[in-house]
């Protein structure tokens, strides 16, 4: 795990060797981490507020009640394809930070052509569209983002977001057998709840670049509280592991397969466009065919989701004729 914030790390000692979820002495914890037993005590409740259940059992000790399996960014390399290591300009992993779009938009913008990556275990302020938050406890989540800039605004840049659901449906099959659909145009839904999300945001000159932030964000296991957070969804969310009913795929894995995938996205979009992805996406659209209500942006739209447009806009058959939605301050619900 990279700690480009030093210290700020530090605080979370306890927690790489609780991650096992076996009993560990807080004595034990104490010795062998050079720290007092308060200090212990300490670092469990900062856990604790971050999501995680932890057990403390009166004279024996401390016990994740489920394990984690930390992110790890050499496994994650370990694991990536060769070619994105060709792409890759760096890769940073943090236990806590506000959020992984924000860390990358404001920061340095990587050079043209290479992939900037970022990974939380925990995020204080994560984002979803129009100023909503992503919630999910710490190492419960798979939360990564990537930047990049293109020489150019590609034509497509608008389905930026649609493309990267199809890339994380594709990992989400290969490493879960899971069939994954989406809401456009951002939601990834697993048995009509919602498992995850995609936050693309852009900053783009006119005729100059165009930089890029992809964020996505999948519940993997160990959020008892996420059906309180899906409001819209009246199934509320899942997790991976609830949906498979064992131990969910590794985040490692998981992780590697989207920086490959969102690599090669990014890679071949001026050139490719939308057009690569537009088949998979028609065959996950959770709205087709349903009834649907639009608003935002001045835009109120009832009408019946007929698909979306090569370039990705939604069409919706509506009294006279079919209106097609370009997605931003748009909200899209099922009526019916
Ligand atoms: P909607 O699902 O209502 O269409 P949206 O596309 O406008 O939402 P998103 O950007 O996908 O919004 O994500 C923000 C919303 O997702 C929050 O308002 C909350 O209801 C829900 N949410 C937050 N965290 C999670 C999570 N871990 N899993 C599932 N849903 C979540």
């Amino acid at each position: 795990m990279s700690s480009p914030h030093g210290g700020k790390e530090s605080g979370f000692a306890v927690l790489r060797l609780l991650a096992d979820g076996k009993l560990h002495s807080g004595e034990k914890l104490a010795g062998q981490l050079g720290i007092s037993r308060a200090a212990v005590w300490k670092q469990v409740g900062r856990l604790k507020t971050l999501g995680l259940q932890i057990d403390a059992i009166r004279s024996a000790g401390y016990r994740l009640r489920d394990p984690i399996e930390l992110l790890d960014r050499d496994e994650i390399s370990r694991l990536m394809d060769k070619s994105t290591h060709a792409s890759l300009e760096r890769l940073d992993s943090f236990m806590v930070l506000e959020s992984t779009n924000s860390a990358l938009f404001k920061g340095p913008r990587p050079m043209p052509g290479k992939l900037a990556v970022c990974l939380a275990e925990f995020q204080s302020g994560g984002r979803g569209r129009r100023g909503r938050s992503w919630l999910a406890p710490l190492g419960g989540g798979l939360c990564l983002s990537t930047s990049w800039v293109f020489a150019a605004q590609p034509d497509d840049l608008a389905a930026l977001g649609l493309a990267a659901g199809v890339v994380a449906r594709r990992v989400l099959a290969r490493e879960t057998g899971l069939p994954i659909r989406i809401k456009w145009p951002n939601d990834l839904l697993v048995v009509n709840r919602k498992l995850g999300g995609i936050l693309v945001e852009i900053s783009a000159e006119s005729h100059g670049p165009c930089f890029v932030v992809i964020g996505i964000g999948i519940n993997v296991s160990a959020t008892p509280k996420l059906p309180k957070v899906a409001g819209s969804w009246a199934g509320g969310a899942i997790d991976l592991a609830a949906v498979l009913g064992e131990a969910p795929p590794s985040r490692n894995a998981l992780a590697a397969g989207l920086i490959d995938g969102l690599a090669q996205l990014l890679e071949g979009y001026a050139t490719s466009g939308f057009a690569a992805y537009h088949a998979e996406f028609a065959d996950a659209d959770y709205l087709y065919g349903r009834c649907v209500d639009v608003d935002g942006a001045g835009v109120g739209i009832s009408g019946r989701a007929m698909g979306i447009g090569p370039d990705g806009v939604l069409l919706v058959e509506a009294g006279d004729g079919v209106a097609k939605v370009v997605a931003g301050d748009i909200s899209v619900r099922p009526s019916s």
